[in-house]
């Protein structure tokens, strides 16, 4: 039985993750869980599974949420809240991270310190800091196992020497707006880019996913999590989220991993690799439905962020923790209809220019450097 914490309950990771523990009642067991707001939504998942320790974002929430339940686990708030799950139970349990943003990054860093093994959702943690992440995770000598559906894919197909590694290739579904010219995109509204047509995600992540900035994400991600420079990281279109990622090795043989648009297998084989539980058939693939698969050069002058992701990892430094806080906050303003679509990449694209890099910035810096970029791009509007 594996003891599992999970960060992020209530989100679409959380809640699919919920979902196959609540399948396997003999494999795992949920030590604690956090969520942000949405207690309502909480709460039938806290009655079913008890766990014995919950964090919540704020005050009012814990207040609510202790008044409502039948039994008493221990409550705690806010960003020291997550520290607390990362550090509690034993270093044989895993961490689920499934929040959204660079809120992930302290408790993955105290999870790792603790000696837990992490399966990690949470992107914007290895991209706004991936030396910090990488170099701690090495000397603790845990894992960092990848529950995106990409990376997940490219861990099942890595085998062997990795000098015999030619590429990393990612694919990319190229989201809500896959086939329009970037003119076509200036009106666009939340709710248009909110529709992807394959996955069904968080919203930030469709906006992401929308504007191509969650490939640029997931290419630093890969950058760090498979130690490859980015030269040797590719991405393609593939519109219909078949093919998860591949693997070019130097002999010029390509593995591919293929399987359904369905988060639950990459997060259940995250946390039972290198072993598999069985699925339904109903999950399964069925090829002869899909019919054809679909591969397109891509296009990095239409889909700006993913140049300007790539760009500011090769840059390295704070440039990736800028671009990220940059499109956090940006990205929270299209959803709250502040700004313009198109808006999102350019502010991205301003917070780089005029950001001074720092070279191997500390946990300290990190943090500083992030709140800055996000006061920053807010003043854009004004
Ligand atoms: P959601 O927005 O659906 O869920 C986010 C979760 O984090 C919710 O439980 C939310 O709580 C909580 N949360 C948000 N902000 C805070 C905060 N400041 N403090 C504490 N908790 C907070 O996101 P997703 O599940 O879509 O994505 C989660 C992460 O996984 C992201 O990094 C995303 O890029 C990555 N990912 C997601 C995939 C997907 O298919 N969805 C695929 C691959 C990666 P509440 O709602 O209660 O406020
Ligand atoms: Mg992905």
């Amino acid at each position: 039985m594996k003891s599992i914490h999970l960060l992020g309950a209530t989100g679409s990771i959380g809640e699919q993750t919920l979902d196959v523990l609540a399948k396997h009642p003999h494999e795992f067991h949920l030590k604690s869980l956090s969520y942000g707001k949405n207690t309502a939504k909480a709460i039938p998942y806290i009655e079913k599974f008890k766990p014995e320790l919950i964090a919540v974002q704020e005050e009012k929430e814990a207040v609510k949420l202790k008044n409502k339940l039948t039994y008493r686990p221990e409550i705690v708030v806010g960003a020291p809240g997550l520290v607390t799950i990362a550090k509690s139970g034993n270093s044989s349990d895993v961490l689920v991270n499934a929040v959204m943003g660079s809120v992930g990054l302290e408790p993955t860093l105290e999870a790792l310190k603790h000696g837990k093994d992490i399966a990690i959702a949470n992107k914007e943690t290895l991209v706004t800091a991936g030396h910090l992440v990488t170099e701690l995770q090495k000397e603790k000598n845990v894992k960092l196992i990848p529950v995106d559906s990409e990376h997940s894919a490219i861990y099942q197909c890595l085998h062997g020497d990795p000098k015999e590694v030619d590429k990393l290739i990612l694919t990319a579904s190229g989201g809500s707006f896959r086939d329009k010219t970037r003119a076509e995109l200036k009106g666009v509204t939340v709710q248009e880019a909110l529709n992807h047509p394959n996955w069904s995600m968080g919203a930030k992540i469709t906006i992401d996913s929308a504007t191509m900035m969650n490939k640029g994400l997931e290419v630093i991600e890969a950058h760090w999590l498979f130690d490859m420079p980015y030269e040797d990281i590719d991405v393609i279109l593939h519109k219909e989220s078949i093919v998860h990622s591949m693997v070019e090795y130097i002999d010029g043989s390509v593995l591919a991993h293929l399987g359904t648009p369905d988060m639950r297998v990459p997060i259940q084989y995250a946390l039972t690799q290198p072993n598999r539980l069985a699925i339904s058939g109903a999950q399964r693939l069925k090829l002869w439905e899909v019919g054809a698969l679909h591969f397109e050069k891509m296009d990095y002058e239409r889909f700006k962020a993913l140049r300007l992701a790539i760009e500011a990892g090769k840059q390295g430094g704070s440039h990736p923790t800028v671009l990220n806080a940059a499109n956090e906050q940006a990205v929270a303003m299209f959803l709250a209809d502040q700004i313009h679509f198109l808006d999102i990449d350019d502010f991205v694209e301003r917070a780089l220019h005029d950001h001074k890099g720092v070279t191997s910035p500390s946990l300290e810096e990190i943090m500083k450097i992030d709140r800055a970029t996000r006061s920053n791009v807010e003043s854009y509007i004004r």
